[in-house]
């Protein structure tokens, strides 16, 4: 499709433009909407590609009142559509302000940034600007102790979150569109100029951020470091802060009285054998099921993927036993096709044996969803490759494949995944980097940052289990030092600390066996 031959993917959170939707996106919208007009034979186009991919995850919680979109100029069908729009440079960047008119032709951005920042700080003066406010857009001025002494008259929220920053600063206008999906809190910048807040509270730094509650108590929320990223983490996980919209969080320390089995407790910052062996189970047993016969392409990932489980899962001999076995089954599989009747009888008959077992059926613990349809298998299958991953870079003898594991996943998600759009998406993402992939260190650092791209896509998504929250992984509170600012004061990842983290939380030694049989 015309969209797959552009700079952008579906996968990128950024609204794919053609003469079809045009119209619906950017005319009367409740959000302002950003348009870049693209030539996908640009070579700034291709350089800018990558920034525009990072805003689109960076302003991500920012949709309901600032929407990203693009369109390739040089795509046949949209050459007449970006004449309409006057295009005669790429890229161009637009402004679109809600509640915009058909006709209307937006308004471009003068030698825009290059950077995430840039782009991020000049939307904000945009938006600012606009007339009319889109209506899911929070107040973005500063405050004043007048507004602040009222506020607990007139709102009823929980947290009133003050953020104390300089004039040019734009944290405060950042943290607030960061939380403008969440329910419970409200937060406002205050200038440092503003005495008499400042002297009340006793704020000697800026930026800094207090929460402020009626009768005038405060206290300061605690972050390792002042900046936006971590204000907006701690403020989105304050206790009754909820995503709007959502569901309230299920009591799920009390085990439950239906057909559903009990709960069970655990540490949500370990890895357990049980959802790992499950994991297997629901794969072997129910999903590769679901292919009658396996042939071509889905056989060979169907090998790679045993064999690799074979090589690396760290198992309990009797389920390593039966690994072994389906494994050399297969690679004397030499016909071109088997059927899965033929695949189950195998693992039926090294079943029997008292040395070879998988257990039957599934035991979810650190992946247990607060209901039946959350977290679960896929919750499994991205332990599971993390936990290939490394112990691939831990026990791979010099000259292995460094992407061994990572395509063995890619070729599973594939070909047998059974949620389609997800296999589509990773799919994308595989294709657009995979091939960095250059040492089993950075098959470790790859497959988790991808997961944290997931994470961005789907938080606050339907299918998020509101009890496990997506978060950028690991938080701050499980890895500090895994978390840096750049001079700008931008959140970075310390991938010399994000890698010995990984390879201690997911390594052999500390995966925990209890409930297992
Ligand atoms: P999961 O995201 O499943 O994570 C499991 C555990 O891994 C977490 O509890 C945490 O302990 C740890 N973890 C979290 N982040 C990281 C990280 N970055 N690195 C290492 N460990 C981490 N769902 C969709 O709705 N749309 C999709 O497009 C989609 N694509 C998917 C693609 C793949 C390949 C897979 C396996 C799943 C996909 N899913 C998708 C499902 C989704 O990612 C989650 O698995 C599901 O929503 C369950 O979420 P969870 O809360 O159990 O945490």
């Amino acid at each position: 499709p015309a969209a797959e031959a552009g700079l952008y993917s579906p996968s990128d959170q950024i609204i794919l433009l053609n003469p079809e939707n045009v119209e619906s996106v950017l005319a009367n919208s409740t959000a302002a909407i950003v348009a870049e007009f693209y030539a996908s034979w640009c070579g700034h186009c291709v350089a800018f590609s990558p920034v525009y991919k990072s805003l689109a995850r960076d302003i991500k919680e920012w949709k309901p009142a600032v929407d990203l979109a693009a369109i390739d100029c040089a795509a046949q069908q949209n050459i007449k559509l970006c004449s309409a729009y006057s295009i005669t440079g790429y890229p161009t960047l637009k402004f679109f302000h809600a509640y915009s008119k058909a006709d209307s032709k937006g308004e471009a951005y003068k030698a825009f940034p290059r950077d995430v920042q840039g782009l991020r700080h000049r939307i904000i003066d945009k938006l600012e600007n606009q007339e009319p406010w889109p209506p899911a857009c929070p107040p973005l001025e500063p405050t004043s102790q007048a507004e602040i002494d009222s506020f607990f008259e007139t709102n009823n929220v929980q947290h009133l979150a003050l953020i104390f920053e300089k004039a040019s600063s734009y944290i405060g206008r950042e943290v607030t569109l960061d939380l403008l999906q969440f329910e419970n809190v409200t937060v406002r910048r205050v200038l440092s100029t503003e005495q008499d807040l400042v002297t009340k509270l006793g704020v000697t730094e800026f930026p800094s951020c207090y929460l402020y509650y009626p009768k005038g108590n405060f206290t300061r929320l605690k972050v390792n470091i002042e900046a936006r990223h971590f204000y907006s983490y701690a403020l989105q996980r304050l206790p009754g802060v909820v995503r709007s919209g959502r569901p309230p969080l299920v009591h799920i320390d009390h085990p439950t009285n239906s057909t559903e089995e009990p709960w069970r407790p655990f540490n949500r910052s370990r890895v357990y054998m049980a959802d790992l062996e499950s994991t297997l189970h629901y794969s072997l047993r129910v999903e590769l099921a679901a292919h009658s016969v396996i042939r071509g392409n889905a056989l060979v990932s169907l090998k790679k993927y045993i064999s690799v489980l074979t090589k690396y899962f760290p198992g309990r001999p009797v389920v390593m036993n039966l690994l072994r076995s389906v494994d050399s089954w297969l690679q004397n599989q030499s016909g071109g096709e088997i059927t899965y009747e033929a695949l189950r009888k195998i693992l039926d008959n090294s079943a029997q044996s008292p040395d070879t077992a998988l257990p039957e059926g599934v035991r979810w613990v650190g992946c247990q969803g607060s209901q039946p349809h959350l977290r679960r298998f896929p919750c499994g299958m991205w332990t599971l490759f993390h936990v290939l991953t490394v112990q691939a870079k831990s026990t791979s003898p010099r000259g292995t494949d460094p992407k061994e594991v990572l395509s063995a996943m890619r070729n599973y998600v594939r070909s047998f995944f059974g949620c389609r759009p997800c296999a589509e998406h990773f799919e994308n993402m595989a294709r657009e980097s995979m091939v960095e992939v250059d040492s089993t260190s950075s098959a470790v650092l790859w497959l988790w940052s991808r997961h944290n791209r997931v994470n961005n896509r789907i938080a606050g998504a339907l299918s998020e289990d509101p009890n496990f929250p997506k978060i950028q992984w690991p938080s701050p509170e499980m890895c500090s030092a895994c978390h840096t600012v750049r001079d700008n004061r931008e959140h970075k990842w310390n991938k010399e600390q994000v890698l010995p983290f990984l390879m201690s939380y997911f390594s052999s030694s500390r995966i925990l066996t209890d409930y297992l049989e």
